[in-house]
């Protein structure tokens, strides 16, 4: 459905260069297909760049690097099955129908490295399936991503393998429940903001409840992506370029029970 809206906006837009669902198989030792949500291509300048459509609960600030991880390959499968095109591009559109929130995240290029290591990760994958099929005992590598919260091993998974330190138990269980409610809050806070608002943009400020409550529009300075990359892409270089890795901490906390 959120597919259909894209490329129902893209067509009103007067775009007809894409195609939708395209099936990439890889012709190679591995046997991988993949379906790209959308391709764009150029026939004059013989280019395809690859857009990828997600439809989250939650809209991240940042792409899960699953997201990316599967664009990159993506843009690699393409650029093998069309040699004659170049892939100059690829991007991730996420729409959160739900909340009506959109976030968009582009300047993505083709990664010959980053490829080469998704496509070892998948041949590891298909040799480890195969030797269980034969029955052989293997050792399946661990890698934990954010789909560690949904797994069934994950008691006894060695990465999650730590110190038992009883008497944090309880501090433990507040903070878990504080969590889940500060989830359910945050949706209540957003559902009645949201009805207020509809209500105060159509009469104007009102007072209610001790408080003065009005429709507020503020502009925030963002960068014209686009015409960045335009620019980057004219002096030979790209976003990705300028993007640095930057250290942060935090506490991550998984049920392990
Ligand atoms: S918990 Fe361990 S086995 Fe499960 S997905 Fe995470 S890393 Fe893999």
């Amino acid at each position: 459905m959120t597919e259909d809206i894209v490329a129902d906006a893209f067509t009103a837009a007067g775009y007809t260069n894409f195609k939708r669902q395209v099936e990439v198989v890889y012709d190679g030792d591995v046997p991988i297909k993949a379906h790209l949500d959308f391709v764009f291509f150029s026939k004059a300048k013989k280019t395809l760049s690859v857009l990828e459509v997600k439809s989250p609960g939650k809209t991240p600030d940042t792409p899960y690097s699953s997201w990316e991880e599967q664009l990159y390959l993506q843009m690699g499968l393409l650029a093998k099955k069309y040699p004659d095109y170049t892939v100059d591009k690829g991007a991730i559109l996420c729409l959160n129908l739900a909340y009506g929130e959109v976030a968009f995240f582009n300047g993505y290029t083709p990664d010959e490295n980053i490829f080469s290591g998704l496509m070892d990760r998948a041949r590891k994958l298909w040799s480890d399936y195969q030797g269980m099929k034969r029955e052989e005992d293997i050792e399946l590598a661990t890698e934990p991503s954010p789909l560690c919260g949904f797994c069934n091993y994950i008691s006894t998974c060695p990465r999650f393998e730590a110190e038992e330190v009883p008497e944090l138990a309880e501090l433990v269980g507040i903070l878990d429940e504080l969590q889940a409610r500060q989830k359910e809050l945050a949706k209540e806070i957003e559902y009645h903001k949201k009805g207020l608002l509809t209500i105060v943009s159509k009469r104007g400020p009102i007072k209610a409840g001790g408080c003065f409550l009005r429709e507020v529009s503020r502009n925030r300075k963002v960068f014209n992506m686009d015409r960045l990359e335009a620019f980057l892409s004219e002096n030979g270089c790209s976003p990705d370029e300028f993007k640095v890795n930057r250290p942060y901490s935090f506490l991550e906390m998984k049920k392990v029970v």
